[in-house]
């Protein structure tokens, strides 16, 4: 039925690899385990799941919606992913993303943008999904899988799935393994699931996370029953409502979401208390000195010689000429934009005045939810400051517009903390919205247990 789906829904343009043979010869595959282990069977066998194409997987395109990438078939398996096929779980297809995650709608991606199964009452506009897990989002709300894995760097996970109507879980920093998950920003990456509701997307983090000795940055830790965290008894529980939140400018309707959510916790027995996160306002800028100071470090290794696109050299071109050539063609203009910055932020004369102070402020916002978390065990924000938008309605914009969007998810990937957005309501034009659970570091069990409650 996935498959049929994924066929029937080109228009969204959500899958950018569609896999059904080696979807046929999994499904299989787990048919034969349920057969044969019957209850005992992994709790993701024969579950249909797509992969965000930032994520190896052998033999399978993995671009990280790049041209640079183009024609790129990893000869390995991202842990996460080989941790979800071990445990039974079906691959439908790669899904459409913003070029190397670098976005917020999806309109960066080599293949297009991938389009919003949501629209506005009485209109036909295409809606972004919201990005950089645009097509994963849009993929789930569709019903093309029943999961996605997706990537979260300042929001990737968190903003399309507020865009979209369903539920996407930011790990704390090293749950899940970063190996073969082409690398962005490596100390704000992390993986996670995006799902219809809060229980799949606890099984699917459940199959996704654990210790990894091939990525230095994960956590030798055991994992939870995320499933069975899910009581739905918040009582006792304190909610910290931060002040600095509150933006200038934010729709009225965000608002009245917020409080709806804080009121629907009460009712779920927890208490909700205002906090303040003083540093919030330099969480932005701190992030976009930080992301491409790591990403123009991480995108060194695209120079057209070891694997993707390489330009075609003239007579009398250099080895310099190769690299400046096929990194001008490879790459789209808002992965250069980001190269151009972090290689400014980390030169010599502005490492001290632009990344240097960028950690400094990393530092202060950490400290920040340290504190909070001193007194209460979790975090509601709003997800996202709008509804899902028109695709091109901010693309032709400054790009700082865009950046804007990510204001309520930067501040948790910033501080290493889970984060989840559930999807709360909607707005007067019937799109939907989400609100934000943010969880102690390696809380994820109790955070995905008050998301619950808010669904
Ligand atoms: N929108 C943010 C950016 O463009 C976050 C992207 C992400 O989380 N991968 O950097």
């Amino acid at each position: 039925a996935c498959l049929a789906a994924v066929d029937a829904a080109d228009a969204l343009n959500a899958v950018s690899a569609k896999t059904p043979q080696k979807a046929r010869e999994m499904a299989a595959a787990a048919d034969a385990r349920l057969s044969a282990e019957g209850e005992g069977a992994p709790s993701l066998c024969g579950i249909p799941l797509g992969i965000k194409d930032l994520f190896c997987t052998e033999g399978v395109a993995s671009q990280a919606a790049s041209n640079i990438l183009e024609g790129f078939r990893p000869p390995y398996e991202s842990t996460v992913t080989a941790r979800l096929w071990e445990r039974g779980a079906v691959m439908v297809g790669k899904l459409n993303m913003d070029e190397f995650a670098m976005g917020s709608s999806n309109e960066t991606s080599c293949y297009g943008p991938a389009v919003n199964p949501w629209r506005a009452k009485g209109s036909n506009r295409d809606l972004t999904p919201g990005g950089s897990s645009g097509g994963s989002a849009s993929a789930v709300a569709a019903e093309l899988c029943l999961g996605a894995t997706g990537t979260d760097t300042g929001g990737s996970i968190r903003q399309p799935a507020a865009f979209t109507g369903i539920v996407g879980v930011k790990p704390t920093y090293g749950r899940c393994s970063r190996f073969g998950i082409v690398a962005f920003a490596s100390s704000l990456d992390q993986a996670g699931p995006m799902a219809k509701t809060v229980r799949d997307a606890a099984i699917m983090l459940e199959g996704m996370a654990g210790f990894d000795p091939k990525d230095s940055t994960s956590a030798d830790l055991a994992v939870p029953d995320f499933e069975a965290a899910l009581t739905g008894d918040i009582r006792g529980k304190t909610i910290g409502i931060p002040k600095e939140y509150r933006m200038e400018g934010m729709p009225a309707e965000i608002d009245a979401l917020w409080d709806r959510g804080a009121q629907m916790l009460r009712d779920a027995g927890a208490k909700t208390v205002e906090i303040s996160l003083p540093h919030t306002k330099y969480a932005l800028p701190a992030y976009y000195v930080i992301a491409p100071a790591e990403a123009s470090s991480n995108l060194a290794r695209y120079d057209g010689v070891r694997f993707g696109h390489r330009a075609k050299l003239g007579a009398g071109d250099a080895i310099v000429d190769l690299y400046e050539k096929s990194r001008a063609e490879g790459f789209g203009p808002e992965v250069q934009r980001r190269v151009m910055i972090g290689a400014y932020v980390l030169s010599a004369g502005y490492y001290d005045a632009y990344y240097l102070r960028a950690q400094k402020v990393r530092t202060l916002i950490k400290r920040d939810f340290e504190q909070a978390f001193e007194t209460v065990d979790a975090i509601l924000t709003p997800a996202t400051p709008s509804a899902a938008f028109g695709i091109g309605e901010m693309a032709d914009a400054d790009p700082v517009a865009m950046y804007l969007n990510d204001v309520f998810t930067v501040t948790v990937n910033l501080a290493g903390l889970p984060g989840a957005a559930v999807p709360t309501g909607v707005d007067s034009s019937g799109l939907p919205l989400g609100l934000q659970i943010i969880g102690k570091p390696w809380g994820e069990a109790e955070m995905l247990d008050i998301a619950y409650a808010l669904e």
